[in-house]
């Protein structure tokens, strides 16, 4: 195939701006093709001030492209989970071995925008060029012409355009997706899940907690009130509020909680000060706001295979997840690595002139659906983990050795949690250790009450015989 003129992105979400200045970075010119209007011009949250952890697999990708620091300076470290029992009591759960383990609370617009400014300007530093072009919807691409048919959003006028190589990030109801399943037979599927969210801001406090007294709750920590199949989280932002979100099932049966049941104001306050009586008066006008809040849903997206010829599928577009392990956007972000150290390899063999785009797409796609996959049952796990265990005994008690077990012996015990958020090894060897961490956990909790009474001794033999030829061999001690 001779070299494209340029490559063309769909979606200038988080992933698609990433990977149209990895893209760039490499030396292409990329022209990526937005549905909504240029969100740094234009306020279209409608309501929604949706904020995301990011950790190590997002900040290594956003290193690789020079900007980690800035992130950073935006974000509030949270250092562990804060979970509030109905009776307002607090325990506090700590993410990595320590206080230098932590996961970055930011806003996804504000990461987003950051990517595009970059990628806009990255030709000024040598590589491409990257044009975003705002209000352009993919209708369809057509695979035996390589053309994409796009409508103008303003004008509702269609345009075609040569896209011989296309990179589809355009999220979970991808219209490249819709094009390659129509006309080259790729299978996809979307499960819904039966819970849906709503969010709600809790404002900043006079003489509340953190730093300059702003906040309303500690901000160094992701709050959580689980209550078995619902629950509430809230995550700090930099101006002193939290963005909480309340997951709930759409539906149930009599008597349980569900959004089909506060169809009004005073039914969403009850329930409110029912289940979460601690966060109600520091949410002014919570009733009214919830009413007002759009209800979202969250879908896993399985797709194979993610490419056909010089089509791909990246981020939520190939594989959506449920946000419970905080892993969507690392994941797409990681996509990003992973593509870039292939093109970056193809490019010294190949060459730029004889890159075979449609070879570099299928290996990129075998090598990461995988650990997509596993990513994406281990967010489902993380869903029940949150909502209903992160408040059961037994459940806490094996959290605190485990804790201890990593205080013990650092060099063979990484907790899953540790594996996926702290580290780049492969989501499928991090869901694989942790199955049989499981084991190991139930094991040594089985007929104890307290971490001080775990046998370490044997715990240690445990771990020498099960989890560290595992990590060993998978080359991750
Ligand atoms: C409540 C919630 C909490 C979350 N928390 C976290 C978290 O803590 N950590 C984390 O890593 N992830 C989290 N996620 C997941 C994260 O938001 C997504 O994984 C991430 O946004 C995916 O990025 P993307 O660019 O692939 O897709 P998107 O963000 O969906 O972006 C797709 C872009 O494509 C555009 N587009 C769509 N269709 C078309 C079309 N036909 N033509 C042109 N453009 C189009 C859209 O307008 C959009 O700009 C959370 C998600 C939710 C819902």
């Amino acid at each position: 195939m001779a070299i494209p003129e340029t490559l063309t992105v769909i979606g200038a979400g988080p992933v698609g701006s990433l990977l149209a200045l990895t893209l760039a970075r490499r030396g292409f010119d990329v022209e990526v093709y937005e549905r909504r209007p240029d969100m740094r011009r234009h306020d279209i949250s409608a309501g929604r001030s949706i904020n995301l952890a990011v950790s190590t697999r997002g900040l290594h990708a956003l290193e690789q492209v020079g900007l980690q620091q800035e992130v950073l300076t935006q974000a509030v470290p949270m250092r562990g989970r804060m979970m509030h029992a109905v009776s307002g009591e607090l325990t506090f759960q700590r993410y990595g071995k320590d206080d230098s383990q932590f996961i970055n609370s930011m806003s996804r617009g504000g990461i987003n925008k950051m990517v595009m400014d970059a990628a806009e300007r990255a030709h000024e530093e040598g590589a491409g060029r990257v044009r975003i072009h705002f209000h352009q919807r993919l209708v369809d691409y057509d695979v035996t012409r390589r053309e994409a048919r796009f409508k103008d959003e303003r004008t509702g006028e269609e345009h075609v355009v040569e896209a011989p190589v296309v990179l589809g990030s355009d999220g979970t109801a991808s219209a490249l997706r819709g094009s390659l399943v129509k006309d080259a037979g790729i299978g996809s599927t979307s499960d819904v899940l039966s819970a849906g969210y709503k969010e709600l801001t809790m404002p900043p406090a006079k003489g509340g907690l953190g730093e300059g007294g702003r906040f309303a709750l500690e901000p160094h920590a992701l709050h959580i009130w689980p209550r078995g199949n619902f629950m509430l989280i809230a995550l700090a932002n930099q101006d002193g509020s939290f963005t909480c979100t309340l997951f709930l099932p759409f539906e149930a049966p009599a008597g349980q909680p569900c959004f089909a049941q506060l169809t009004d104001a005073p039914a969403a306050q009850a329930f409110f000060e029912r289940h979460f009586p601690d966060a109600v008066p520091l949410i002014p006008g919570l009733a009214e706001a919830f009413m007002a809040a759009p209800l979202g849903q969250m879908t896993t997206v399985k797709t194979w295979p993610w490419s056909h010829g010089a089509a791909v599928l990246l981020g939520d577009a190939a594989h959506g997840i449920v946000p419970f392990f905080g892993q969507g956007m690392n994941a797409g972000f990681e996509d990003c690595t992973v593509l870039d150290g292939l093109l970056a390899r193809r490019l010294t063999s190949e060459g730029r002139e004889r890159l075979d785009w449609a070879a570099l797409f299928r290996e990129f796609a075998e090598t990461r659906k995988p650990h997509t996959d596993a990513i994406a049952e281990l967010a489902v796990d993380n869903f029940v983990e949150m909502r209903d265990r992160v408040g059961d005994r037994r459940f806490l008690l094996q959290k605190a050795v485990e804790v201890e077990l990593q205080r013990r012996f650092p060099g063979k015990y990484v907790s899953r949690y540790g594996l996926v958020t702290f580290s780049r090894v492969p989501y499928r060897v991090a869901l694989e250790a942790g199955r049989i961490q499981e084991g190991l956990l139930a094991e040594l909790c089985g007929g104890v009450e307290r971490p001080e009474d775990v046998d370490y001794t044997r715990a240690e033999q445990l771990l020498d015989e099960r989890l560290v030829p595992f990590l060993k061999d998978r080359g991750v001690l």
